[in-house]
């Protein structure tokens, strides 16, 4: 198979558009996508500085490296963040592979955990959760109180982003997931650069956001990122694990059915008579920013009886 626009040795078959790249071409691609999404944010000669939320795994990685080459060009000025969550066997793992990848970019690395924070590591939490009915599951403790250390970090830090590695697989899966909660209003939010504004919320960016899986994973291996091929023990509770699934074999079947997931959500978005903004208000109980009186994690810390004391 050779590259359909130079003829040399292609790594990956683009299906949906009957085009084969060849590693240079495939770099291409996703440094383009990424100055896509970088173009909006308008970087006007003054340095940026924007944290990327990297976790060890490929697409938090992929998004360093490709911020990275993409530093001069847009005078960005890139630090990193990791949070350790305390995941015995697995975080742990990544991010000891985690640390020695941002040394050699030289990109400072900040790692905050649960432990350190909130007082108690995930699996700690999860322990407790379990003598209590299980109403909250690891997945749903581990996304809230780690975007809740994120977004606090990145403030401290200084920055004014917080880049994530989500792809557009990663956006495909989450509509499917709010069509399927009914929640018309996430969907129509979904975007490269999230809108939700307040001055204690560090706004999203997500530089992967028009690369496919297949695209990022493959960035990945022609680049020979060492990433520990480790799962979270926890993985059988999450329900993305299982959209994921049925939308990658919907794909193969159907080829294109993620991108035309991705178009229907911007019909929606164009279509949709609500705020395209979220409104947030502060935590009563710790300040952070929410859309309830009680923030989510001071509610899970609550049944967990858990005092967070870090903060
Ligand atoms: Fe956290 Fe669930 Fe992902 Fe494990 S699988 S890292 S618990 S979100
Ligand atoms: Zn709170």
């Amino acid at each position: 198979m050779n590259c359909t626009l130079c003829g040399d040795r292609a790594v990956i078959l683009i299906r949906e558009e009957q085009l084969s790249l060849c590693k240079q071409h495939l770099i291409q691609r996703i440094l383009d996508y990424s100055r896509t999404v970088l173009e909006m944010i308008k970087p006007g000669g003054t340095s940026i500085r924007i944290a990327v939320a990297t976790s060890g795994g490929k697409d938090s990685t992929v998004c360093l490296h490709i911020l990275h080459s993409l530093l001069e060009e847009y005078t960005l000025d890139i630090i990193a963040i990791a949070v350790d969550e305390g995941i015995e066997g697995f975080r742990n793992i990544k991010l000891h592979r985690l640390k020695k990848f941002a040394q050699n970019l030289g990109v400072d690395l900040n790692v905050v955990s649960f432990k350190e924070f909130f007082g108690a590591s995930l699996d700690e939490m999860v322990k407790l959760s379990l003598g209590k009915g299980f109403m909250y599951k690891p997945c749903t403790i581990c996304g809230v109180l780690r975007r809740y250390l994120l977004n606090k970090t990145a403030r401290e830090l200084g920055v004014e982003y917080l880049a994530t590695g989500h792809n557009m697989d990663d956006e495909a899966q989450s509509i499917l997931m709010n069509i399927l909660k009914n929640n018309i209003d996430k969907i129509a939010r979904s975007a490269p650069i999230t809108a939700i504004k307040h001055k204690k919320f560090i706004p999203r960016l997500k530089p992967l956001y028009y690369c496919t899986e297949k695209e990022v994973m493959t960035y990945a291996l022609i680049q020979h990122f060492e990433i520990p091929v480790v799962d979270c023990p926890y993985l059988f509770f999450n329900e993305r694990r299982i959209l994921r699934r049925w939308l990658n074999k919907v794909e193969y079947l159907r080829p294109g059915t993620k991108k035309r997931l991705i178009s229907l959500k911007n019909r929606i978005s164009l279509n949709s008579q609500r705020e395209p903004t979220k409104r947030v208000k502060l935590c009563t109980k710790c300040g952070e920013p929410s859309s309830e009186d009680i923030c989510k994690t001071c509610q899970i810390l609550e049944y967990l009886e858990i005092n967070m004391d870090g903060g």
